[in-house]
């Protein structure tokens, strides 16, 4: 019984983790892949599949393992469309059907257009703990690494051509001469080629009819001989000895990439295909216009990681199924989530009861997976994000400032994630938030057009409750001092709140009243209700 709970409660990582060692056996190396084709901005429905990799690859390693994790670069792909968000448009149609390893860098800041995507990518990732070995497919490609597996290809062209059609009905066949290779022009660089034939041996004749060059190379040196994705893919996992490899929807659809991949393996490399599993899109929310209008709607981690911390973020895909299509909110929702995961946190830590066994072990592993290296030393220094939000506000956008005041005062190790998640609230209410939730203090002394009872009740606020504010050693009985000079002026304790919120923002609605006036510097208070 204890072991099936105990089962039941395990996280998806450990799953995959077990059942890659149950299907592939004890091994001394485990090898778990995942690649991409940077042929436009990496957007973070991509980065799923990398950070699934990610948590597999660290749950095997928790279970005593090693593991080799290692990020394919597609780079020798074709370079088949502009995508809307790159600058230089006319310049880059130049370059469609060059590999996208030969088109230039738009922005001129890395030796080419697939460069380009590949650095945003791997700058980003170490800050989310993720380091993979990087393979750059062009480069493999054109030192010829691969001219084994192309020549296999070649003598089971057949075998290829009938498990490729083994998934289409009679309509989508195979019509004519089939190739499983395709190459790169050597003089104009495009794939614009048709085979003419193969020697048998290392020899393959093409000719281009772009530029009508006409040639036989030697697979073993030739730089421009390229397998179709769906022997290229399973040729990499014998030659990489993959154990784990997970997909996106598209490439596991019946019939899809996989499958043919899977019997491809088999067949012609002779390797079993890796243990994997399928992960969902994502949906983006409330994003903000700065962030669409420099990417055009793609979001990248990069973009991610201003609203939400490296843990923060590792939590998303952590606490999450990868089969399970869920949403990135940039909205108010970003408080809840906040709010989600410093419960989580609370629970790891046993700073707030589990409800039982079974929860605390799996908010704890949620947890643990979520951090960025190790679990600190220390429990992380808890500020709700809201309030985080309200104090940058009440600081001007000084982060320094803004947590330079809270109490109790945070100790030197937990000051580092402190700021972090301010530079996250600050980017947020700045940026993203809703309008309601923005705010900035009045000057000193400046007034807000109030009726003459308002003015009366917001000096009294300020003479009875604001001058004394130090006595009150909670919000609540803050807020009964409040609702008292309501009472004491027969209004309406809404007509007060409303009228404190003109005085000192300038708004009809803010932050909860009695925590907001608490927040805020006691003379600062007196000196911006000075006027009435
Ligand atoms: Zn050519």
């Amino acid at each position: 019984m204890d072991k099936q709970r105990e089962a039941s409660a395990a996280h998806w990582a450990d799953e995959t983790a077990a059942k890659i060692i149950r299907e592939k056996g004890e091994k001394d190396l485990y090898t778990c892949a995942s690649g991409i084709t940077p042929s436009g901005t990496v957007h973070i429905g991509n980065f799923r599949e990398i950070i699934s990799v990610d948590l597999v690859a660290r749950a095997l390693r928790d279970m005593g393992k090693k593991v080799r994790f290692i990020y394919s670069w597609d780079d020798y792909d074709v370079f088949r469309k502009v995508p809307k968000n790159m600058p230089k448009q006319d310049e880059l149609q130049n370059y469609l059907r060059f590999p996208i390893t030969m088109a230039p860098d738009p922005w001129d800041r890395d030796a080419s257009y697939a460069r380009h995507h590949e650095v945003d990518v791997e700058t980003m990732l170490p800050f989310v703990g993720i380091q993979p070995e990087y393979l750059y497919q062009a480069e493999r490609y054109r030192s010829s690494r691969y001219a084994e597996g192309i020549r296999k290809a070649l003598e089971h062209r057949d075998t290829l051509k009938s498990i490729l059609d083994k998934f289409r009905d009679e309509d989508h066949k195979i019509q004519g001469e089939w190739w499983p290779v395709s190459v790169f022009c050597d003089k104009c660089n495009r794939d614009d080629t048709d085979i003419d034939g193969w020697d048998g041996d290392w020899g393959l004749g093409y000719h281009c009819n772009a530029c009508g060059h006409k040639e036989t190379v030697d697979i073993r040196k030739a730089a421009g001989v390229k397998l179709g994705w769906r022997i290229d893919w399973p040729m990499r996992w014998q030659y990489e000895q993959v154990d784990f490899e997970p997909a996106g929807k598209d490439h596991h659809s019946q019939g899809g990439s996989f499958d043919t991949a899977r019997l491809v393996c088999k067949e012609v490399y002779g390797w079993d295909a890796p243990v994997t599993f399928r992960y969902d899109f994502i949906g983006t929310k409330g994003v903000p216009g700065k962030m669409s209008s420099s990417s055009g709607q793609v979001i990248a981690l990069a973009d991610v990681l201003r609203v939400y911390t490296p843990e923060l973020t590792r939590y998303l895909f952590a606490g999450t199924r990868p089969n399970t299509e869920f949403t990135i909110s940039f909205d108010l929702d970003v408080i809840k989530i906040y709010e989600d995961y410093d419960r989580l946190e609370r629970i790891a830590w046993k700073a707030e009861p589990a409800k039982n066994d079974d929860a605390y072990r799996r908010a704890r592993r949620i947890y643990e997976l979520s951090q960025v290296g190790a679990v600190p030393a220390v429990m992380p220094y808890q500020i709700p994000f809201r309030h985080l939000c309200n104090l940058i506000q009440i600081a001007d956008g000084n982060i320094d400032q803004a947590i330079a005041g809270i109490s109790p005062a945070p100790a030197p190790e937990q000051i580092p994630g402190l700021k972090a998640r301010a530079a996250c609230a600050k980017y947020w209410v700045e940026e993203s938030a809703p309008e309601e939730f923005r705010f900035c203090l009045r000057g000193e002394g400046e007034r807000a057009p109030l009726s003459d009872s308002e003015t009366a009740a917001i000096r009294d606020l300020r003479d009875k409750v604001i001058a004394g504010i130090e006595q009150y050693r909670d919000d609540k009985s803050c807020a009964e001092a409040i609702y008292k000079v309501a009472e004491d002026h027969g209004m309406d304790g809404k007509v007060l709140f409303r009228a404190a919120y003109q005085a000192l923002i300038g708004k009809d609605q803010g932050p909860r009243l009695a925590n907001f006036l608490r927040s805020i510097k006691q003379e600062r208070l007196l000196a911006i209700l000075r006027a009435y």
